[in-house]
């Protein structure tokens, strides 16, 4: 049935650790064959094998129009005739700024660079040297990517595979970062009461997408918001999935908290490589070359990703309807999905937020990383293979969020029901 997948994965082993550039691509935890995709268009993936998909990766978050826009494809194929990296500015880095300026009040100046990864690890980097402090405080679940400093008890992949942390992370540096359940201010309090003077930044996803999407609960972004302004720390909020996904901004406009720093990524690179920082003048002052705090980058503000992630923005910004309509259709699926899991009597617990969700396969209610782990991943596993086998491709973890994008057509919708009613007869 999926030869094809099947035979380029066995070579794939040979050449490449896994078979993959990234973990959670091989789908280990629900233990099939991973996919080889070949093409993708609106709100489908084809495979190797020509099966067809309708897709809620979505590329792990950026795909928030759907694969392949004529106008991002036209973009990026205009922009590539006229060279593809000149490792100097260019004025489509002006606008992308502009634009992200105008859509995150908080974010006053930005620096566009490769990666979410090498977006936090440059914010933690400024932070640290704007304070002249060392720890840093994240929350358990969240994944910030993988640099060193980050990959402590981290969501995403390392939940997936059930990695506490990662070797090859040296103890000292480990020592800095200061782990604490997401959704609880008492601690946070607490650590900051014990060592408030050496802590440079709280970094958090305001929404969490890493672990499952756990929304924050009401106060908690808030109160992060009181204590680092009070103790001289630099609150960093991690938007990399979170922004332009949920309005045309970051989560930060519509809680109405404005954090120091932002990261972005996924979305505003329009499917193509790319992370931002950005924040409060002062602290972005301190960059190089005005500031002592180096970050550099040979790709950064790369021609192509330029062209994808402003157009991409365009096109978000310019159509109102884009955001309710792709709210709406989450709204729908999860509605239905908890309908359908009750039926069968099977516990699971939906969190939504605008157009990301995630089925945890549990009783008890979700709000952090340990409540997360309650979840029954053998049984998502037999879920995620079943709706795999009928056409639905989600992410092949617990641990991970659904992507609506404006490409999803109620037909799509309809399909996926369809595949879930069918699932759960056989679970
Ligand atoms: C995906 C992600 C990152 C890392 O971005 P990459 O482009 O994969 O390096 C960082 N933070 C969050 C919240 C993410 O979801």
């Amino acid at each position: 049935m999926n030869k094809k997948s099947e035979s380029l994965f066995k070579k794939a082993n040979k050449f490449i650790p896994g078979g993959v550039n990234s973990p959670v691509r091989a789908f280990r935890s629900v233990e099939v064959t991973p996919l080889f995709i070949a093409r993708a268009s609106g709100s489908k993936i084809y495979d190797a094998d020509g099966h067809e998909y309708v897709d809620y990766v979505s590329s792990w978050g950026p795909m928030i129009l759907g694969h392949s826009h004529p106008s991002v494809i036209r973009a990026i194929c205009r922009a590539a005739r006229r060279g593809t990296s000149y490792g100097a500015p260019t004025e489509m880095e002006i606008r992308m700024a502009e634009m992200i300026r105008r859509a995150i009040p908080s974010v006053e100046m930005v620096r566009m660079v490769s990666s979410g990864t090498e977006a936090v690890m440059s914010a933690i980097r400024l932070a640290r040297g704007f304070t002249g402090r060392e720890k840093i405080i994240k929350f358990e679940g969240c994944y910030h990517g993988h640099a060193d400093s980050l990959l402590v008890k981290a969501g995403s992949g390392v939940a997936t595979l059930g990695i506490p942390g990662s070797p090859g992370i040296p103890a000292k540096l480990a020592e800095l970062t200061i782990n604490l359940p997401f959704n609880d201010s008492a601690p946070v309090r607490s650590a900051v009461d014990r060592y408030g003077d050496e802590i440079a930044c709280i970094i958090v996803e305001p929404v969490a997408g890493n672990m499952g999407v756990v929304p924050p609960r009401p106060g908690f972004l808030e109160d992060l918001r009181k204590i680092t302004e009070s103790r001289g720390i630099v609150l960093i909020f991690d938007e990399v999935i979170t922004g332009f996904r949920l309005t045309y901004g970051g989560y930060q406009n519509l809680a109405g908290i404005e954090p120091d720093l932002t990261c972005l990524g996924k979305i505003i690179g329009g499917g193509l490589p790319v992370g931002a920082f950005g924040g409060k003048k002062k602290i972005m002052e301190m960059l190089a070359p005005l500031g002592p705090v180096y970050q550099a980058g040979t790709l950064s503000g790369n021609p192509l990703a330029m062209a994808a992630g402003v157009t991409t923005l365009k096109l978000l910004r310019d159509d109102r309807t884009l955001y309710d309509k792709i709210d709406g259709m989450a709204l729908t699926i999860c509605g239905e999905m908890k309908r359908l899991f009750a039926e069968k009597g099977l516990p699971a617990f939906i969190h939504r937020t605008g157009s990301m969700f995630t089925a945890f396969f549990t009783g008890s209610e979700v709000f952090d990383f340990a409540t997360a782990s309650t979840c029954d991943t053998k049984l998502f596993a037999r879920f995620f293979r079943g709706m795999l086998s009928r056409g639905v491709y989600l992410a092949p973890s617990q641990f991970e969020a659904a992507f609506v994008s404006a490409a999803h057509t109620n037909d799509d919708i309809d399909r996926t029901l369809s595949a879930c009613t069918e699932t759960l007869r056989e679970l």
